[in-house]
């Protein structure tokens, strides 16, 4: 379905500098007749962007609103509820987690206090049992103060999705059709996707990026293709990933992502084989045709790292 997409700019701003945890107001951004997303701001989070630098989205049926996650704060999900209610009387009752990562979940506390329905992966419930899980916290407390506080706490998930019978489960709202699918293990073991055919839109998370190199390292490169082929099979005409703008040209930031996961697994392939070290494979390949695509400085050489320790995990099983 071809579909002309406006993209406004997201704006974030509140009247008080973020010595307090005043509220944030935030704008969506309609990307469908019914769905709207949240742009983060580039880079790591700060006090300075109140943690928020990651993507958020939802779509508005008769009966329900659906989340698909909770950004990082609690004060950035009220931000969220509030954007939501001036749109529409209709409440929200489902909240999707895209996966367990500090960046998406420490809001959903706001939004089980209104009422939702949380909705996650089996696999985030060992992620919540983790020590790993609880330092993190700790950690954002600190960093994210006073964003993230005492009164920030991980949040279980009311249905823990196994995929048993399939990589699709379907919730049918007010006349909507709203698809949860599995993303494998790609980007994380929790990986969902949420696919609105109606609306012609996928909210992909951190398996999908746009306009720039994804971030590969702790995840797994040959799922992460599997669900890129997954993702362009799902044809949607907008594609909002979990960092970054929208995509509205999903065939190229498919083919992007693809290509490039790809030349990073055959070249580190054949480094490992050769049993030469990363350096030296690292310096001896050619990387132009990515050089001039965003995030290369930063994500490249962490990337070609991790594949290379796959590549080599690879040989020796
Ligand atoms: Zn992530």
């Amino acid at each position: 379905m071809a579909t002309t997409v406006l993209l406004l700019g997201s704006t974030i701003s509140s009247a008080t500098p973020a010595t307090n945890t005043s509220p944030i107001h935030l704008d969506p951004i309609q990307i469908s007749a019914n769905s709207w997303y949240f742009e983060g701001a580039p880079g790591l989070a700060s006090a300075d962007n109140k943690g928020f630098m990651s993507n958020s989205g939802f779509v508005i049926t008769d009966t329900g609103v659906v989340v698909y996650d909770a950004l990082a704060t609690p004060a950035l999900a009220q931000a969220m509820l509030d954007a939501i209610a001036r749109l529409t009387a209709v409440p929200v009752t489902h909240v999707i987690v895209s996966h367990y990562h500090a960046d998406h979940i420490y809001g959903l506390q706001v939004f089980k206090d209104a009422g939702a329905t949380i909705i996650a992966k089996r696999s985030g419930l060992t992620y919540i049992g983790s020590e790993h899980a609880q330092q993190r916290l700790e950690q954002r407390r600190e960093s994210l103060s006073p964003w993230v506080n005492d009164k920030t706490r991980l949040i279980d998930a009311d249905i823990w999705l196994d995929f048993q019978t399939g990589p699709r489960h379907r919730l049918q709202l007010g006349g909507t059709t709203i698809d949860i699918i599995d993303g494998g293990f790609s980007h994380s073991p929790d990986d969902i996707l949420l696919s609105i055919p109606s609306e012609s839109v996928l909210f992909a998370g951190d398996i999908f990026s746009s306009g720039r190199l994804p971030f590969l390292v702790d995840g797994n490169t040959e799922a992460w293709l599997q669900s890129m082929e997954a993702i362009a099979n799902l044809d949607a005409a907008v594609i909002v990933p979990g960092h970054g703008r929208a995509s509205t040209n999903p065939t190229n930031d498919i083919q992007l992502n693809t290509h490039y996961i790809r030349f990073l697994r055959q070249q580190m392939a054949v480094a490992a084989e050769e049993l030469r070290s990363f350096n030296d494979a690292y310096e001896a390949t050619d990387w132009s045709e990515f050089r001039d695509v965003a995030l290369f400085d930063a994500a490249n050489r962490r990337n070609a790292y991790h594949v290379f320790l796959e590549m080599q995990q690879a040989l020796f099983e």
